[in-house]
Parts: structure tokens; sequence; C-alpha cells
């Protein structure tokens, strides 16, 4: 058991990734005192790197989220760790042990854990709380000045390493098969959740989701959440107002253009849940949620040119996401870009209640022969590529369609076969659509 004591004692750290999170640690590792090394496999232009001749010169490793440590692919380093007994722990391991008074809420689940932490983080903000945000939204725990509270977004790839979890709230979004390569297998991957929410003094879990009702529903200190009409749980949506207990409305969600489509009610939900935990107003949480600036990437409407909307869903990264962005059309024609790299998970039955507005499919990238078979005999799809012949392919077609007309980039897939991540397949999508004239 690594305790605080335990970690400030420990003289030579190997801080094992040396992306944003690992480098921002070591940093403030070396400002404590410590004595710090660092490995990462593909940058070798690093301060204090380590070329690992001697792993038995430290005695704490401090992996970055990533870095796979399973029994299926485990990391060599890891691996030589646990065979000379040298603890290895998360970044938020560190953050945890180095902050052990800090009131921390953790957001996680498969879809819409950014979404939900900004949100919070923003309301709050608003309220006059003296709030901190981090974690897997791109901000680094050990950048984050000390605060009376800290919103983290949790990955499941953090949380699957992590040991010295500590939470305030831990809050579980919804739980779809995801990072299967990462974890091995589904039930690893809940595990990681079910970490988070067993190491939280207060958990709120969506009604809807049956594997975490199961798990905790019916317990002390569990909140739930819907975003349908269930009167049964504790913060839940009716038509457009969200509703707790049997018929107190507390927040009027029509006409929200920043958070379009009925999963955002849920990300509202436990926003609302979280806010009201730490006391603030019904009136304040409803200006925090009207004021709220969308995230990039996640159903941003980019350009209306007559009919036809152009939607950047970028974010949407598996087939889960993206059954909810088909949801939010519905009375659209949709003409959909899918592609990518694939998630290999049981796309079809995520996505088939909600294909009846889809008009065809433009597939690009290395997913595209298996969605062409996926969808043969259901959709129309052509097989365009790349995402840039794909958008111009369903703009010719859909500048011919009469009524509600959406160009929808939702890929349900991994980004990485041709483009550098989410953001800049979303960002070319953007100035793609920015080309086109009106
Ligand atoms: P995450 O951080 O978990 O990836 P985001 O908030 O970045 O979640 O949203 C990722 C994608 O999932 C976007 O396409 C978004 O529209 C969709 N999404 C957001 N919230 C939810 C939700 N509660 N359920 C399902 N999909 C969601």
């Amino acid at each position: 058991m690594v305790d605080k004591a335990f970690f400030f004692s420990r003289r030579n750290i190997l801080v094992l990734g040396y992306g944003i999170s690992g480098r921002s640690l070591h940093t403030f590792l070396k400002t404590e005192g410590h004595n710090v090394s660092v490995y990462d496999d593909n940058i070798h232009d690093i301060p204090d790197r380590t070329n690992l001749d001697n792993l038995n010169e430290f005695d704490l490793i401090i992996k970055s989220p990533s870095i796979p440590f399973m029994s299926h692919n485990c990391h060599p380093v890891i691996r030589r760790a646990v065979l000379s007994n040298i603890p290895v722990i998360s970044t938020f391991d560190a953050f945890v042990l180095h902050n052990p008074d800090a009131r921390i809420i953790g957001i996680t689940g498969t879809n819409g854990k950014s979404t939900t932490t900004a949100l919070t983080y923003h309301i709050m903000k608003d309220a006059g709380i003296d709030v901190q945000m981090g974690g897997n939204i791109g901000i680094p725990y050990f950048t984050l000045p000390k605060a009376y509270l800290y919103v983290f977004e949790l990955s499941s790839y953090e949380l699957a390493s992590s040991k010295h979890l500590k939470l305030e709230i831990g809050c579980l979004l919804n739980v779809e098969p995801d990072h299967l390569a990462f974890h091995n297998n589904f039930e690893n991957y809940r595990s990681a959740k079910r970490k988070m929410l067993d190491a939280s003094q207060t958990k709120i879990i969506s009604f809807e989701d049956k594997w975490s009702t199961g798990n905790y529903g019916g317990m002390d200190n569990i909140l739930t959440v819907s975003s349908e009409y269930r009167p049964q749980a504790d913060v839940y949506v009716c038509e457009h107002s969200l509703m707790v207990g049997a018929k107190t409305l507390v927040l009027d969600l029509s006409g929200l253009i920043n958070l379009m489509g009925q999963h955002n009610y849920q990300n509202i939900g436990f926003a609302y849940a979280i806010c009201r935990h730490f006391g603030i107003p019904n009136h304040i949480i409803s200006k925090g949620i009207r004021t709220f600036q969308p995230l990039p990437h996640r159903l941003n409407i980019v350009k209306k040119i007559d009919d036809i909307l152009f939607v950047n869903d970028s974010k949407a990264t598996n087939p889960e996401s993206a059954a909810r962005a088909l949801a939010t059309f519905i009375g659209y024609k949709i003409y959909w870009l899918v592609g990518g790299r694939s998630k290999k998970t049981d796309a079809l039955s995520a996505i088939e209640r909600y294909l009846g507005s889809v008009q065809k499919i433009f597939l690009f990238g290395e997913a595209a022969a298996e969605f062409r078979d996926m969808f043969d005999g259901i959709k129309k799809t052509v097989d365009c590529q790349t995402m840039a012949n794909a958008l111009h392919a369903a703009y010719n077609d859909a500048s011919k369609e009469d009524g509600p007309t959406v160009i929808l980039l939702s890929p349900m897939c991994a980004s990485f076969d041709q483009f550098d991540s989410f953001e800049h397949r979303g960002n070319t999508f953007v100035e793609i659509v920015e080309t086109l004239d009106d």
C-alpha cells in the first residue's frame, strides 16, 4: 500500500510516459524535491530521460493513463517492475496521495464524460464556487491550483490502473463496449468503472443502465438519473422538463441549442444532481445550463446552406455516441459520414433503431469495407476513401433534397488511421465546410 508518507519518502521516481500528464507530473515532482527520471517509448528528447538499464534504482513508478498494464498487453517496463516489486501507480493516484483532503467529483462513462465535466464546472464556477476542472478532459491534475472542489473527467484507462481512489462523488453516465483492445474484455472495462463507484461516498448512476442499477440500485448514497420519463429515478426528464420526485419541475430545458439531443438530458441530469448536492439553487443551475458553451466536435452545427445543416460530431468515436447523433436528427434527411479505425464492436445493434432517417452512408478510412458489408442490404453506401471526398459527395447528393437535411460527421470510429486525433478530423471537416459556397 502506497500511502502519503510512503509517497513522500520516495526518492527515486520514474515517470513512465511523457505526454501532457507526464510532463506536468515531472515538473511537479522536481519542484517537490524528488529525484525524477522519465521514460517514453517514442519521445527521446526529454529532460531526465533514463534508458532503464537498472530499473531497481527506482522505488516508485507513476504511469500515464494510456500505457497498457494488463497481462494481455502489459508494457515491458511494467512487467519488469512487477517482477522487481516496484509499486506502479496512476497519475490520478499520485494526485490523491498528494492531496488526501481534496474533495473530488469523478465523472466517467463511455460517452458524455467531457460534456458533463465541463457543464458541471461551468455551473459551479458561475455559482461562485472555488472549483477546478481536470483529468481526461485535457487539463493535467498537477497544473491545477488548490481549490475547494475538483471536477475530474476519469477515463477507464486511468481508473483501471488506479489503486488509491477517494472521491466525494462518483458519476457513471453509461457503460457500452469500448476500448476493448486496452481492457481485453468488456468485464475488465466495467470493473474499471466499478472501482470508481466503490471508492465514492455518493454514487450517481444512470437509471437506464441495467448493469449500474443491478450492481448499485437500492444501496445507500445512490442517486439515479434518467433522460426519460422515469418517476422512480431521483432526477429525470419529462418532455423537456427536468423533474425531481413525483411532480416537481425544477428546470425547463426546452429550446436548448447548446446541448442538443436526449443524450444531453442525461448529461444535464447528472450535472444537476451534482450541483444540488452542493446546494446550488435551481435558478443558478438553470442559468449555467443556458450559458454553457458547447465543447467542439460534439454535435456542433458548423454551417447551414439552404436547408442543409453541416454537423461536426467527430468526437463520436463509437457506435453508441453515433446512435445518439442519429436520434437527435430524427425528422431530417441524414447524409452520414462514417469511417476511420473500427472499434470492432457490434455497431449495428447500437444504431439500427435510428437508421430510418439515413438516406445514404459515405464511408472513408480503414473501416470502409467492414461497414460496407455491415450495411449491405440495409442502407446505400459509397466508399469515398477520404473524409474530404465523403463530404463533397454527401453535399452533392444532399443539395438535390428538399426539406430539413443534415450532413453529419459522426464517424463511430477512432481517427488514427487518417488523422492525428478526433480534433484534427473535426477541424478538417470544419475547414472544408467553410470553403463551400452558400
Ligand atoms: P466523452 O468525454 O465520454 O468521450 P463527450 O462529452 O466528449 O464524451 O461526447 C462524446 C460523443 O458522445 C459526442 O459525439 C457526443 O455527442 C456523444 N455524447 C455526449 N453525451 C452522451 C451521452 N450521455 N450518451 C451518449 N452519447 C453522448
